[in-house]
């Protein structure tokens, strides 16, 4: 019996852009990935500077951006459980989760970060525990040095030059607190719901 193959995405997603979408699709089609899950979180402990829009919003928004693939979507268990998020907290969620849901099936979990994310590895908790239960992927982004982490079993983690997108989200909050157009940044209907909730208005930090 052949394994799960299920990706797993975590970030802000403040908001999801097509950034986000470029990477996951090309590590689900580079490794063959039955399905990926995009984790927002509830509050990064490296942004409480500044607020994040709510995760309901965030949430919603991932939704519409994920719409229309039926092997992507969102997974609420870091924002169900509050708190500073940490990886490995979402790895254990997710587990029981599948557990549950694909009985007796294993699932090989792929962990798939950003160039910017996967170099800031070591100050992630649990880091030798998280490299032995699941897989991660770096992914090139522009702008980042594709590197490894000066972190133990460093070595397992891979690293992906992928086409990726110059998009982040604080580009696209910069636009929409201008009022600017985010076409071919963002999906649409997800230009459509900050819009529509006046999301980002005040000026971003
Ligand atoms: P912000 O500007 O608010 O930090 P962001 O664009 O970096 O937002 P995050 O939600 O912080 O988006 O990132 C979530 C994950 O997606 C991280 O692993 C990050 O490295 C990755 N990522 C974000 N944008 C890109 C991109 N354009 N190409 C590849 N990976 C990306
Ligand atoms: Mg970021």
């Amino acid at each position: 019996m052949t394994a799960h193959r299920v990706g797993i995405m975590g970030g802000t997603f403040d908001p999801v852009h097509l950034g986000h979408l470029i990477a996951a699709r090309e590590v689900a089609r580079i490794h063959d990935l039955d399905e990926v899950l995009f984790s927002p979180v509830y509050q990064p402990w490296h942004k409480q500077m500044r607020g994040l829009a709510p995760a309901a919003d965030r949430v919603a928004m991932l939704e519409l951006a994920l719409a229309d693939d039926p092997a992507f979507s969102v997974t609420t268990v870091d924002v169900d459980r509050g708190g500073d998020t940490y990886t490995i907290d979402t790895l254990n969620d997710l587990d029981a989760l599948f557990a549950g849901k694909h009985l007796g099936e294993g699932v090989d979990w792929f962990f798939i970060t950003g160039a910017d994310a996967i170099a800031a590895f070591d100050s992630w908790k649990s880091t030798d525990e998280l490299l032995s239960r699941a897989r991660f992927i770096g992914v090139s982004r522009p702008g980042h040095d594709l590197r490894l982490p000066e972190v133990q079993g460093a070595e397992r983690i891979e690293l992906l030059d992928v086409d990726s997108a110059d998009i982040s989200s604080t580009e696209v909050r910069e636009l929409a607190s201008r009022g600017d157009s985010l076409a071919g940044l963002v999906p649409s209907a997800v230009e459509q719901y900050i819009v529509e909730h006046g999301l980002y208005r005040s000026p971003q930090s």
